[in-house]
């Protein structure tokens, strides 16, 4: 078995709000954070831009990997340019933002690089509270996958997800708690359309976002404008 090193994190790091918020929340839990961005043909490239800005004013180290294989596997809407995204979730199939297997490749990517730098634990921001609908990143998928590495790698994998049971509401106070909030709300790119902060607001990823925010702006006893 590789040596590893218990006070050191990968982070599964997009720029986005969730992995932003992940990334700080290693940052507390941690000693020495690595975040890893994934290129895999996302229409706006402008995310990983952002991300390299955030792991930078966060302190740190920052990889990127190409697994744009994973946009020539199957058609989707967060990469394919010809289609347009569905904004609500239709009741009979999944939204076409899905990229099948997209986390699955993720992390058992994610677990090869981290095992590399000796580094056992894993941070990824799946949510089941504000899944839509997508399958993996539901917590059965994930201690799945747990179970699954550790017998390909003969290694103690600890998979980490800090939002998996809280909503965006909440997701928005965890990062004000870690001092990260101007940080997830300036500098990260949620939204589809690749408009960064608040976003072009009428994508659903900008709606729940917005939700979120104007709820916990509220809590907090601000308003949102
Ligand atoms: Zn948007």
């Amino acid at each position: 078995m590789m040596q590893m090193n218990r006070d050191k994190a990968l982070v599964v790091f997009s720029g986005g709000q969730d992995s932003t918020t992940c990334l700080y929340w290693a940052k507390k839990h941690f000693k020495e954070v690595v975040a890893l961005t994934f290129l895999y043909g996302q229409k706006h490239a402008i995310e990983v831009d952002y991300a390299g800005k955030i792991a930078q004013k966060a302190g740190v180290e920052w990889h990127q990997m190409d697994v744009s294989f994973i946009s020539q596997l199957s058609r989707n809407a967060l990469v394919d340019k010809g289609m347009v995204m569905d904004s609500v979730k239709p009741a009979d199939a999944l939204p076409n933002t899905f990229v099948p297997g997209r986390n699955l490749f993720f992390l058992s990517i994610a677990a090869v690089f981290a095992r590399e730098h000796g580094i056992c634990h894993l941070v990824t921001g799946v949510s089941q509270t504000d899944f839509s609908g997508y399958p993996d990143c539901r917590d059965a998928f994930i201690k799945s996958l747990n179970v699954t590495l550790n017998l390909a790698m003969e290694e103690q994998f600890v998979i980490h997800t800090p939002l998996m049971w809280i909503d965006k509401c909440q997701t928005w106070e965890l990062a004000d708690h870690l001092g990260a909030f101007d940080v997830v709300r300036q500098d990260t790119v949620t939204c589809y359309n690749g408009v960064p902060g608040d976003g072009c607001g009428h994508c659903p990823a900008c709606q729940l976002r917005r939700e979120g925010l104007e709820k916990y702006l509220l809590m907090r006893g601000e308003s949102c404008r």
